[in-house]
């Protein structure tokens, strides 16, 4: 049984998110979808964890092998909680590639049995962020491209632009 772990912000899960989800749960008898409480990140979400969590698990309801689950605290002791044999990040641009294998380094010294995997979305997906889709919601463009309809319905609401 090879457990991977795909740890993010996911504020909110995007169609890239999705993407990289199936690629894993191709190579992987089960997938954790860790979703980062803001405590222990620097960023400020716009959604609370519980919202994030329950946004992404609500797409996976029917996939036995994909599990969503907040988390708090260092990346490596929740992996070896799950009994995780990798790590998965997503690489879209070159810019993704610094910070990732900084992270890559470290939770590889934290960690030595613990692989870290990268996987790129398909290719209309490669320029997707949470932030761009956040931004766009604010300023009331069209997001249905990028997420699937309850993360859509949960960003209008936030934005105050719910069905009137
Ligand atoms: P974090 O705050 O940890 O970067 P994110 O939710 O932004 O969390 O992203 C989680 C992971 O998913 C990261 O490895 C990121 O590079 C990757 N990712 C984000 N968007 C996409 C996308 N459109 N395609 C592929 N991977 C992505």
């Amino acid at each position: 049984m090879k457990t991977v772990v795909y740890p993010g912000t996911f504020d909110p899960i995007t169609n890239g998110h999705i993407d990289l989800v199936e690629r894993s749960a191709c190579l992987f008898d089960r997938v954790v979808v860790a979703v980062v409480s803001a405590d222990s990140t620097s960023k400020t979400p716009l959604f609370s964890v519980e919202e994030r969590t329950v946004l992404a698990g609500e797409l996976f309801l029917d996939r036995p092998e994909v599990e969503v689950v907040a988390f708090d605290g260092l990346l490596v002791d929740f992996a070896r909680s799950m009994g995780a044999d990798a790590i998965l990040r997503g690489l879209r641009a070159v810019s993704d590639f610094e910070f990732e294998f900084q992270l890559a380094g470290m939770n590889r010294h934290l960690a030595p049995e613990i692989e870290t995997l990268f996987l790129t979305p398909a290719q209309q997906y490669g320029y997707l962020s949470s932030s761009m889709v956040r931004e766009i919601a604010c300023l009331g463009g069209d997001i249905s491209p990028f997420v699937e309809k309850n993360v859509q319905l949960a960003l209008e609401e936030k934005f105050g632009r719910g069905v009137q």
